[in-house]
């Protein structure tokens, strides 16, 4: 089942006098359960890309279906709600609260959708346990590992129970192996069932997802199912 549609999307950036076309048309479709890689050179659109998918920017032109709602012309507050409801966000750099305990910056999207306190807690503890961090609720993100600290945001990501999960360069911050441990993780979340779109430059990251999409100067230059997807022990 379609999960994602994107058909000839436009996305043309204005800077004074110059036009930069940084999309010239995207035409996607992913169902729900995939796991997909977005591969391609610095400045290829894979920003862009994610930003639309994830509801965080809008096409120039183009039409943009997600769970069944065309989202391509919607007002900011539109956007907003779907995007708290269909999309957890994973980043390279974490984006942490360093304040706040794992138990806090897992709960804080359930605060938007607004559920009570001890709600929130349970939801965040389960979330820090599936990633396997429930000894770690009460500690602040400086005094995990990177690694850790890459759970704890996945665990974040996953706790609205959302549609889709986006990563950009989640492993970019990490070393060799610690990426590897979270790329296990993402294949326990893929088998569970969860929709997964990632962007990385790193040709072993990839190869975990099952579908590689490589992108050029705003096109899609390939798009193919992986024959052989590495898997988690
Ligand atoms: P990638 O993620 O593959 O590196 P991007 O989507 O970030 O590619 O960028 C695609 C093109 O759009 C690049 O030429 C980039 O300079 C340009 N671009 C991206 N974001 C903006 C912006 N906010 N304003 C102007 N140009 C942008
Ligand atoms: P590090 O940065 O220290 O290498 P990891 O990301 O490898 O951190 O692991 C963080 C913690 O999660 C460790 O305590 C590890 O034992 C535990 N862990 C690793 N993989 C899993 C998993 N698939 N399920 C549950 N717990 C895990």
């Amino acid at each position: 089942k379609k999960i994602i549609e994107t058909t000839q999307i436009q996305k043309t950036y204005r800077m004074g006098m110059e036009e930069i076309q940084a999309l010239k048309s995207v035409s996607i479709t992913i169902n729900k359960g995939e796991y997909v890689a977005f591969m391609g050179p610095s400045g290829s659109g894979k920003s862009t890309l994610m930003n639309i998918i994830g509801c965080l920017d809008t096409p120039t032109s183009g039409s943009y279906i997600l769970a069944d709602k065309d989202v391509s012309d919607m007002s900011e507050n539109e956007l907003a709600e779907i995007r708290n409801k269909e999309i957890g966000f994973v980043f390279q750099t974490f984006n942490l609260l360093p304040r706040a305990t794992c138990l806090e910056n897992v709960a804080l999207p359930l605060i938007y959708a607004g559920l009570n306190k001890a709600d929130r807690s349970e939801k965040a503890f389960k979330a820090l346990q599936s990633v396997g961090l429930d000894d770690r609720v009460n500690h602040r993100p400086n005094e995990l590992s990177g690694g850790q600290r890459q759970r704890v945001a996945i665990a974040r990501a996953l706790v609205n129970d959302p549609s889709i999960i986006l990563a950009d360069e989640p492993t970019g911050n990490l070393d060799s192996k610690t990426s590897y441990g979270i790329m296990e993780l993402f294949d326990e979340l893929h088998q569970k069932g969860n929709t997964i779109i990632m962007v990385t430059h790193e040709d072993d990251i990839a190869h975990y997802a099952h579908r590689i999409v490589r992108l050029r100067d705003g096109l899609v230059e390939s798009d193919y199912i992986n024959p052989n997807p590495i898997r988690g022990h």
